[in-house]
């Protein structure tokens, strides 16, 4: 039998399996800093920052950060008004910095097209920016009680398990959402949804999940099986080539020499100490060459052992070399000199900030 086919005969026993998702997510809910108190709507501006937020990201790295954005800019016409600078150097730490960039334009979208409200459909979140599928769903069913189930990975992981689907990840996806779907009661779309994110965070985990607490378990087919911990199924991963490349850190008194990435592009208008390109199978010596031109200095000094830093799609290796210049030494074109004392405002993505503290020996 095919993996859809399975999946789908095992649906004439599951009716009451929304309602009892439902029990159990009114006793053991998740208290977090977005999430409505039961009963009450959710407010979508809380609920789209913390989507953007929390996607590839955990939630108790977003905590804080979700609580700093509030406080600063506490709703959407707040956010949509803020200069993308302020944003991003907000942002700072939370990594993929597209997410950022593209936060501030949805907020000044929802600002100048919708005036200040969020659209309350799935099709008329979608067209705005950094929103895909399944923020969409999460906000239109979270914030607006559509009937509808976002995905994410701890439903894939709780549905792939219930219905011990075969088909391996990425592939897979259109089933589980298919069957995600019959988790959903006749009302309460939202909290449907956020009990199968709670379930999966807190009870179907991916190691040892604690079946014997799981609402579901009755008719759970891979607990049947005793081999929960084997889905999702998923695709054997292709990991990116390790590229590498210098970093320079140079000092001039209290003052660090730095500049901005292109707006466009991996890390996109972060700031960076100057450095070489990232390329695979790069020596150090052309990497070197790539310094940025300064007549004072005539030797740079290499810092003991390498950065490293893992992006999605590589990894990557920074030698950092250091360099200390006398006062009213010029920035090179396109660079600026900003107080040591002050970097932790700089919008700095973490790569730097290691590379940094690596050559500054922070
Ligand atoms: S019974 Fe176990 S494996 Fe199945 S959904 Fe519940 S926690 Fe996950």
């Amino acid at each position: 039998m095919s993996s859809r086919a399975a999946a789908k005969a095992k649906l004439s026993d599951q009716t009451n399996r929304p309602a009892r998702l439902l029990a159990w997510y009114d006793r053991h809910r998740r208290r977090l800093p977005w999430r409505a108190e039961a009963g009450e709507r959710a407010d979508p501006y809380r609920v789209w920052l913390s989507e953007i937020m929390l996607q590839q990201t955990t939630v108790r790295a977003v905590g804080p950060y979700f609580e700093k954005f509030l406080s600063r800019w506490p709703d959407v016409t707040a956010l949509g008004r803020a200069s993308l600078d302020d944003v991003l150097r907000m942002w700072a730490g939370l990594g993929y910095y597209s997410r950022a960039r593209n936060l501030h334009a949805c907020a000044v979208a929802v600002l100048s097209d919708h005036g200040g409200a969020f659209p309350d459909t799935e099709e008329g979140l979608r067209a705005l920016p950094g929103i895909g599928p399944y923020t969409a769903a999460a906000i239109a069913a979270i914030a607006f009680d559509r009937r509808t189930m976002p995905v994410d990975g701890n439903i894939e992981r709780v549905v792939s398990r219930l219905y011990a689907i075969e088909e391996a990840l990425p592939q897979a996806k259109p089933l589980i959402k298919e069957m995600a779907a019959t988790l959903l009661g006749p009302s309460r779309a939202g909290d449907s949804a956020q009990a199968l994110m709670d379930l999966g965070a807190t009870i179907c985990t991916p190691k040892k999940p604690a079946c014997a607490l799981c609402p579901l378990n009755d008719d759970c087919a891979a607990r049947a099986r005793g081999d929960q911990e084997t889905f999702p199924r998923k695709a054997p991963k292709k990991s990116g080539t390790l590229r590498r490349g210098a970093a320079f850190v140079v000092t001039r008194g209290g003052e660090l020499l730095v500049r901005s990435r292109p707006e466009k592009g991996l890390l996109g208008g972060m700031t960076e100490v100057p450095g070489s390109q990232w390329l695979a199978g790069q020596a150090d010596a052309a990497a070197l060459a790539q310094a940025p031109e300064l007549k004072c200095v005539t030797r740079w000094h290499r810092k003991t052992g390498v950065v490293t830093h893992v992006f999605t799609h590589f990894p990557l290796e920074l030698v950092v070399y250091t360099a200390s210049v006398p006062p009213r030494t010029r920035a090179p074109e396109g660079m600026r000199w900003v107080p040591v004392a002050t970097l932790d405002g700089e919008a700095f993505p973490n790569v730097m900030r290691k590379a940094i503290a690596h050559g500054l020996d922070l």
